[in-house]
């Protein structure tokens, strides 16, 4: 890990984007126990679902990723992160919507009985080693 890096991204994208940074530290954490656990040599490939709801920026993400991985297990390893979109069905009259907007009214009934079925999620899916 590169710690000045770290710091320099930190201060030149103001504080909020710790948020990313804290993330990618925790994520790491469990990557290099996933790779401890099948004994790999390295990590190649790493895929995040992320929701449109989960307060996650994926480009700052990315960034905090590649900086973060410079002397680790998965320093050559390439993230793929999927956005999952905001969806919701209407508990009136059972309509799924996909939004991509944050107005939480079913557009067919006008209702604000509104449940969330996907877009908050913030998964690790997938890991890819080299053994
Ligand atoms: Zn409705």
């Amino acid at each position: 890990m590169n710690l000045k890096s770290i710091s320099s991204l930190a201060s030149t994208n103001c504080v909020r984007r710790m948020h990313e940074l804290s993330i990618v530290a925790s994520l790491f954490e469990i990557l290099e126990e996933k790779a401890k656990e099948k004994k790999a040599k390295k990590i190649t490939s790493v895929k995040l679902k992320v929701g449109a709801l989960s307060g996650v920026v994926p480009e700052f993400l990315e960034t905090a990723f590649n900086i973060y991985k410079e002397d680790t297990i998965a320093a050559e390893s390439k993230l793929e992160i999927e956005e999952v979109p905001l969806k919701v069905r209407c508990q009136q009259c059972g309509t799924e919507i996909v939004k991509d907007d944050f107005v939480f009214i079913c557009a067919k009934c006008d209702s604000r009985e509104l449940k969330t079925l996907a877009g908050t999620e913030l998964l690790l899916e997938k890991i890819e080693v080299e053994i």
